[in-house]
């Protein structure tokens, strides 16, 4: 195949067009500053408050509690963070659980450096929090418990409903990253009780560099950035308006099709996975077959490296991601396979694929065939296959 299979949306999504298009004229024609009196500076305050709409919409939750800010990363430090220095006389502890991403769980790193105390959650071995767990980790100086909605490595969606009436049962606050969720699968934050809410534009085909914060009414918290009155004060700063732009025209796409989109990503997923499972020996299935997002698909495959199998991947023009958060620059397997109780040796064999609604089955077949062939020629490679095969010989 000469074109690019791109199976790497959990990184990153390719931007809409409906979302450029929307954004090009605030570039160069409505370039006004939002908070001029003027009428240029109006059509870009209109434009923001209309994104602003259309986005606490999708969320049910009124406009005065969305946060612009610079992403899913912002939104995370800024929740937590934030949060703990508002309640930090109520009481120093957080709960979380061990599979978020590095952006709460470095936020909370600092946190502990500072007097807090976290409880980080386990996870069982598809990746789904234990519950009775979490329960029992409630102090009466528990003012926070962050977990996300689904996971970004092996895509498994966590009990949402039962963890928001737990922390509103007992008046703690309850802080989501949705990063991965929103735009993906219904989010309602009244019926799931949720206070705080992240999520970000590029994971939904809007532009990188905006995201918001989700700020329930009432919620104590200190401002992000200090400066002008952008974002009632709490996060000063011009507007990033075309961004803003960009990410609620993709958010209005997001949602008008959500159901749709989502079944027919999970209907290429299954069929992957069940290629994958068909023809290629020695592989797992990480994260919940069932409860995790419509397009992800996380394979360990024993006797192998990622690292080796993504490069070899990306010369057949196949982008993909490896089961290490940090790809780049570190050896150390991910932190999300090793919770569930993959050995190092296994969690590092890991390739995730995931998908968008545009993929086609004629290329999920090119990439089975790719990854078989692949996986073949490194375990050919492996002194431990070989040790592996042996075994398996001398026992027939
Ligand atoms: C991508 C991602 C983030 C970070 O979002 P950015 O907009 O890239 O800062 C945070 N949490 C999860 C679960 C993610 O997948």
């Amino acid at each position: 195949m000469d074109r690019l299979i791109y199976l790497d949306n959990a990184a990153t999504t390719k931007c809409a067009p409906e979302a450029l298009e929307a954004m090009l004229p605030y570039f160069t024609e409505y370039y006004g500053n939002p908070s001029s009196i003027y009428s240029l500076g109006a059509e870009s305050k209109k434009a923001v408050s209309g994104a602003r709409k259309i986005i606490a919409g999708s969320i049910h939750a009124d406009p005065a509690e969305i946060y612009f800010t610079a992403g899913g990363s912002e939104s995370d430090n800024w929740a937590i963070a934030a949060t703990a220095e508002a309640y930090g006389d109520r009481g120093k502890h957080i709960i979380t659980s061990k599979i978020e991403h590095h952006a709460v769980l470095h936020t909370c790193e600092y946190l502990q450096k500072r007097g807090f105390q976290i409880t980080y959650i386990d996870v069982d071995e598809n990746g789904i929090i234990k519950l009775e767990e979490l329960e029992k980790a409630i102090r009466p100086d528990t003012i926070l418990i962050s977990i996300m909605f689904a996971n970004n490595e092996i895509g498994t969606l966590q009990p949402i409903a039962q963890i928001g009436k737990l922390a509103k049962e007992h008046g703690i606050l309850f802080h989501t990253d949705g990063v991965q969720a929103y735009g993906h699968v219904p989010i309602d934050v009244e019926e799931l009780h949720i206070d705080l809410l992240s999520a970000s534009g590029h994971k939904l085909y809007g532009p990188k560099g905006i995201g918001f914060l989700y700020i329930r009414k009432g919620v104590k918290i200190r401002s992000f950035i200090h400066g002008g009155a952008q974002e009632r004060k709490r996060r000063a700063g011009t507007e990033n308006v075309p961004g803003i732009v960009g990410f609620g025209a993709a958010v209005k796409k997001a949602f008008a099709g959500l159901e749709e989109r989502a079944e027919t990503e999970r209907q290429l997923r299954d069929y992957l996975i069940a290629e994958i499972e068909a023809k290629i020996p020695h592989c797992r299935l990480n994260g919940d077959r069932k409860r995790r997002l419509p397009g992800n698909v996380n394979f360990s495959f024993r006797f192998i490296e990622g690292e080796s199998l993504l490069i070899m991947l990306d010369m057949k023009k196949i982008c993909a991601s490896s089961g290490s958060a940090c790809t780049s620059g570190s050896l150390d397997p991910s932190h999300v396979l090793l919770a569930i109780g993959l050995p190092h040796e296994i969690a590092h064999g890991s390739l995730r694929l995931t998908l968008s609604y545009e993929n086609t089955k004629e290329e999920l077949d090119y990439v089975v065939e790719a990854v078989s062939e692949i996986v073949e020629k490194l375990r050919k490679m492996s002194p431990l296959y070989e040790d592996f095969a042996k075994k398996g010989t001398e026992q027939e």
